[in-house]
Order: C-alpha cells, then sequence, then structure tokens
C-alpha cells in the first residue's frame, strides 16, 4: 500500500455557539467566543483506504509533508514516528499545528486495512473507560454545584473545575459547594491552568500553589493540575511531596523526552498526553508515555482539546486509553460545558457521537481505525 495524497479539511464556514464562551485560561485577554472552528487531516491511499486525524497544517508544512509521505507504505508509521516525528523533532512543526494528527491518520489507516479498531490492534485491554467532565468557565459556587450534581445524575463520576479567580481564596468556595453537593464518592479535579500565556495572566508564586494545594487536599481533590509552569520542575516536585492529592500536568509537553523527565523527576504524578497539541507525541507517542508511566507507577489521563474536532480526538485518545488498565489511565478528559459546548458542537463530525453511560464511562469507538466515521453530510455544511 502506498499513500497517494495528503489533504487538510477546514472548515471555512464558522461553527456557531449557541451562547458565548469564555474559557478561564484565556481571561481576561480574549473576548468570549461564539464561533469554533475545525480542522482534519485526510492521509489516501493507492487501495482506496483514507485515514484521518484531528490536526492543523499550513501549506508549507502540508508541501513538505507530502515530500516525506506521498509514495510511503502507511503502515510503517512507527518508523514515520521515529524518523520524523521523534528523531527529528517533527522539523519545527509544532504546536496545534502537529503532526500527531498525521500519526492518527496513519493509524486510522492501519485500522482500516485490516478492519479492525486500533486498541485491539495493539493489545485491547478494556472496552470503557471513565470520563471526567471538563468544565472551562469560572461561575458562581452556586453554579458549579447545580452543574456537578446534574452531570452525576446523568451518570459522571468525576469533574473538572477551574481555578486562578481573580482573589485566588473566591476559588476554594467553588471547590468546597461542588464537594458539598455531590457528596465524597465523585472525584473533583482542578486545573490552575498555570502554564498558560495571556498575557495579562497574574500567575501563582510557589508560595501561593502551595497555599492552594494544601487546603484542595484537605478538600479531598483527585488532582491539582498545572499549579505551576510545566518548566518549574523542583517547584511542581514540592508540591507533589507535600500533598497526598495527585499533581498533574503535560498538555503542552512536547515530546516523550518531556514527559519522561517529567515523570522521573517527581514533578509530576500524572501527565496528560495529548495527540495533537505535543507535537512529537501523535497516538504513538501518547502509548509510550503511557508505559513509561506505567513502569514507574504513575499515571496518564488524556487531554482532549474542545471544540469540533473532539470526535476524532476522543476516539483516537480512547483507542491507547483502552489499551491500559484503569490503574494507569483512570480517565480520558471529555468537555461538556452546556449550552456552549454540547455533544451538538462539539462531536458533529462524526456519525455517531460518543456518549458517556450511568457507569460514568464512554465506549471505545468500534469501527475499524480510529473506531469513527466522518458525518460528510455535516462536514459540506462548513465547507
Ligand atoms: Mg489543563
Amino acid at each position: 500500500m502506498k499513500i497517494t495524497d495528503i489533504k487538510v479539511v477546514r472548515n471555512r464556514k464558522p461553527v456557531i455557539l449557541p451562547e458565548a464562551w469564555q474559557p478561564a485560561w484565556q481571561m481576561p485577554d480574549v473576548e468570549p467566543r461564539k464561533t469554533m472552528g475545525f480542522s482534519i487531516i485526510t492521509i489516501h491511499t493507492d487501495e482506496g483506504i483514507t485515514g484521518v486525524g484531528p490536526g492543523r497544517l499550513s501549506e508549507t508544512n502540508l508541501e513538505r509533508l507530502k515530500g516525506v509521505l506521498v509514495g510511503f507504505d502507511p503502515l510503517y508509521v512507527e518508523a514515520f514516528w521515529q524518523n520524523y516525528i521523534c528523531q527529528s523533532g517533527g522539523r519545527g512543526i509544532t504546536g496545534r499545528e502537529s503532526l500527531g494528527g498525521v500519526d492518527t491518520a496513519l493509524w486510522d489507516i492501519v485500522g482500516k486495512t485490516v478492519g479492525k479498531p486500533v486498541y485491539k490492534l495493539l493489545g485491547a485491554y478494556r472496552d470503557r473507560v471513565p470520563v471526567y467532565i471538563a468544565t472551562a468557565q469560572l461561575h458562581s459556587p452556586e453554579e458549579h454545584a447545580k452543574e456537578a450534581v446534574a452531570f452525576r445524575e446523568q451518570g459522571a463520576r468525576a469533574i473538572k473545575l477551574r481555578l486562578h479567580r481573580p482573589n485566588y481564596k473566591d476559588d476554594l468556595a467553588v471547590v468546597q459547594a461542588v464537594r458539598d453537593a455531590v457528596g465524597p464518592d465523585m472525584n473533583i479535579m482542578v486545573d490552575g491552568n498555570q502554564n498558560n500565556w495571556s498575557p495579562s495572566y497574574k500567575h501563582w508564586p510557589r508560595r501561593i500553589a502551595m497555599w492552594m494545594a494544601k487546603k484542595l487536599d484537605a478538600l479531598d481533590v483527585y488532582y491539582f493540575e498545572d499549579p505551576l509552569p510545566l518548566r518549574d520542575l523542583e517547584g511542581l516536585k514540592q508540591l507533589a511531596n507535600a500533598v497526598d492529592m495527585y499533581i498533574s500536568g503535560g498538555e503542552h509537553a512536547q515530546d516523550i523526552f518531556q514527559f519522561a523527565s517529567l515523570l522521573v523527576s517527581g514533578a509530576l504524578d500524572i501527565v496528560e498526553t495529548d495527540i495533537t497539541i505535543g507535537s512529537r507525541i501523535g497516538m504513538t507517542g501518547a502509548k509510550k508515555v503511557a508505559h513509561i508511566a506505567e513502569a514507574l507507577g504513575k499515571r496518564v489521563v488524556p487531554h482532549v482539546t474542545t471544540g469540533p474536532n473532539k470526535g476524532l480526538h476522543l476516539a483516537a485518545s480512547l483507542q491507547v486509553a483502552a489499551t491500559v488498565p484503569e490503574w494507569v489511565c483512570p480517565y480520558v478528559e471529555y468537555i461538556r460545558e452546556p449550552p456552549a459546548l454540547t455533544v451538538e458542537t462539539q462531536q458533529f463530525l462524526i456519525k455517531e457521537p460518543i456518549l458517556f453511560g450511568k457507569d460514568g464511562c464512554v465506549p471505545v469507538p468500534q469501527k475499524p481505525g480510529i473506531g469513527v466515521e466522518i458525518n460528510e453530510e455535516t462536514l459540506k455544511k462548513y465547507l
């Protein structure tokens, strides 16, 4: 089999959200978002099989990549990952303009070639994976508590809240209200978003991060994500040593070596691989990081981005998560914040949306490849 072409399919018409949405990590610099977009990479072969992955590539990088991949056998995905993504550092293709989407599209071809979902080729461990509901906006304690109870009634068993309100002490009232409302058997995660870079962001010094960590630990928080910038290995390590809850992060980590350092140094207990933001990760790298964590007695919780690419991103992340047991990968991120972020706005690009059940888990998509099919009818509306 040979690759004949690579394309990037982007929306030309905006995806309009039912209500404006302002994620905590962009505040206060960015206006509430009223629209979203998507970008998909498709890889075509001489056998009529097409692989799909979530991701962006500029015209220049797309042409460069065609030079490498046209004529290449897509079943040699590990060779592509080793030589082009890992060792050469992706030749400067970074961030969300990522080779992770290319790696994912190659795995999609591998699965479609043999008619199986990828996790069954890699060695399946489970068919359902627990999700945590990721919220993104800053609301009042009462609003968060009400929302958490509603998710719990739908079956969710874990929820993530954002911190860093202007007065950091106000964050605790939100966590306390949600804990009081949902009781002890729903896990609460919090995200400090301290690895973000909005120009007016008031980053916490280590002293506040430590104060917060101790207070959150007393509220039985499951993990504290990005309490400090990712490069502050020493500060993260001090936090991880000071509390019982897990310290997590890594959505912006770029390669397996950075993840290995974060884990081996003791800076993080849980790493959050992202198959597209981590430009040198992809599904291949995410699987490797899961095994590094496994060998160290640590954990991975895949980071899955917001937006209409979500369905593809989630499907691919689940194919990897399903190859390891729950103690290695206890959750996959599932963003849900109605009325803006719903199944309708986040998963319309795939034919069958991935929904969590009363057990708080999602099924691993079972179609060949990454497990889902593009809804061509809906896609067309945005081209
Ligand atoms: Mg985060």
